[in-house]
């Protein structure tokens, strides 16, 4: 099954017909941006739809948030101010797992589902490039068997949204996006203005993304023979995991990563700024960090619901574990950003405590959802330490006030003219 092309599409969005497998239209160059991500708007035909689209603007998520899942995040409620509006919170593994799947493969099952099921005419999310396993190609779907060929993880940003325009072109009406959170917000800020039917959002959870010509010098750093690494992962307890093509495997404690070697601006500023973690936009949210070495479930509203109950008897649920303090680690993480000035945590740890360490985290640290609370925490401190120190003037317009609740306990709070002054603190 090979990836179809329409070379040539028209920049007016016109998808030609597809005849087999994904369709990857041409789409325009995108609009010069600053705080960027790419996640397409800008090459849509209202390339300044990017003014109410960005995250990295002056977002919304409470009214978003409220509008999507008839709430906003309730801080009241357990771990929703870490994780975002949600019903259900669960472990989850597809038994058997996909083979090729980042996890087990429930993001990309579901759309395989929801084709097979007639409940959308399309799915749209991204495939690797034939020349490059790493970068990602957007793409739309439209037949069930050819989003086995999308599992996995792509490091990099694809343009995900452009393929809006050509899908409705296509005469798409009922859609499905499989999306990381800054593709979902955008998604979710224009959608209003798009003309489909319905749209399903299945999210990922996304953190520490850079460019895919970054993270090949990343994997030329851990390994001897980058080009044979067919899978990476960063893991829940504490290590990164390898695969290469002759199905070997590596682990490498996170302590034992070769970060210093990496430029301070590896991870662009972007993702060192990024306010949302679990995507919390989407109708289910798919990912790992909660799940204690398997997948994590967020079923965010009726749509999350009906997701959940289409992979039937496909997938074993179970109830998230939660161990640890994580308040340490998180404070620990904090000063070391804050020491980095701007750039990436400088690792303190002396090279003979390095195998104590890596032996204790696992079993001590936090773990499960604990690990997912205190990932979501360090995120947030990254956010307001980097703006503070590259682009203070956005603290105001970037910074939810949900992100100041978090890092509160660690007494990072809001300086004079940093905090939003149009909303009140929900919940305070
Ligand atoms: C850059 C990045 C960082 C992530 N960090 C975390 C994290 O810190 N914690 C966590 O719990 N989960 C994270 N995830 C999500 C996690 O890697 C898995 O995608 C998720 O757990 C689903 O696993 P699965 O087996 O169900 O996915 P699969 O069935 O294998 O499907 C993966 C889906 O993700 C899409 N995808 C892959 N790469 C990209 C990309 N670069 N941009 C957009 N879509 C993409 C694929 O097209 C596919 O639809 C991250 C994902 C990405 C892309
Ligand atoms: S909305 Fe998307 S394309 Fe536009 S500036 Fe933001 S990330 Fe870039
Ligand atoms: S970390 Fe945030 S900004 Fe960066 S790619 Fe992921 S969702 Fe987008």
């Amino acid at each position: 099954m090979g990836l179809s092309v329409a070379e040539g599409a028209a920049p007016s969005g016109h998808a030609r017909p597809q005849t087999a497998g994904p369709l990857a239209p041409a789409l325009r160059d995108p609009a010069p941006r600053g705080l960027c991500k790419d996640c397409g708007v800008s090459r849509m035909a209202d390339a300044k739809a990017c003014g109410i689209a960005c995250q990295f603007i002056a977002p919304d998520y409470e009214a978003l948030e409220a509008r999507v899942h008839g709430r906003a995040r309730d801080p009241s409620r357990p771990d929703e101010l870490h994780f975002g509006p949600f019903r259900r919170m669960l472990r989850a593994r597809l038994s058997p797992p996909a083979p090729g799947a980042q996890w087990t493969g429930i993001a990309t099952r579901l759309g395989a589902l929801l084709l097979e099921r007639g409940a959308v005419d399309a799915v749209l999310t991204v495939m690797p490039d034939p020349e490059d396993r790493w970068r990602a190609v957007p793409v739309i779907v439209t037949r069930p068997e050819d989003m086995a060929a999308c599992r996995g993880m792509r490091m990099g940003y694809a343009p995900l949204l452009a393929l809006l325009e050509p899908a409705a072109a296509a005469g798409h009406r009922r859609i499905a996006l499989i999306g990381i959170p800054c593709q979902v917000y955008a998604l979710r800020a224009i959608e209003r203005r798009l003309s489909f039917e319905s749209i399903t959002v299945i999210g990922t959870p996304c953190s520490d993304n850079t460019t895919t010509e970054n993270f090949h010098r990343f994997l030329a750093l851990l390994s001897d023979a980058p080009e044979t690494v067919t899978y990476l992962e960063f893991r829940a307890d504490y290590r990164v995991e390898l695969r290469f093509a002759d199905g070997r495997v590596q682990e490498i404690p996170f302590l034992d990563l070769p970060i210093s070697k990496l430029p301070p601006d590896f991870f662009p500023l972007t993702c060192r700024t990024c306010v949302d973690y679990t995507n919390v936009l989407a109708d289910i949210t798919v990912g790992y960090m909660g799940g204690s070495g398997e997948q994590w479930l967020l079923v965010r509203n009726a749509r999350g619901e009906a997701l959940l109950d289409a992979l039937g008897e496909e997938v074993v649920l179970s109830e998230p574990a939660s161990a640890g303090r994580r308040a340490a680690a998180v404070q620990g993480f904090i000063a070391n950003t804050e020491r980095a000035a701007g750039g990436l945590p400088l690792r303190r740890i002396p090279r003979w405590l390095r195998p104590l360490v890596s032996f204790l985290q696992p079993r001590l640290g936090p773990r499960g959802l604990e690990f997912a609370r205190a990932r979501v925490e360090m995120k947030a401190a990254e956010t307001v330490l980097h703006l503070r120190s590259s682009l203070p003037a956005r603290l105001k317009t970037m910074v939810p006030e949900h992100v100041w609740r978090l890092v509160a306990p660690y007494g990072l709070a809001p300086r004079p003219g940093e905090r939003r002054r149009d909303r009140s603190p929900r919940g305070a």
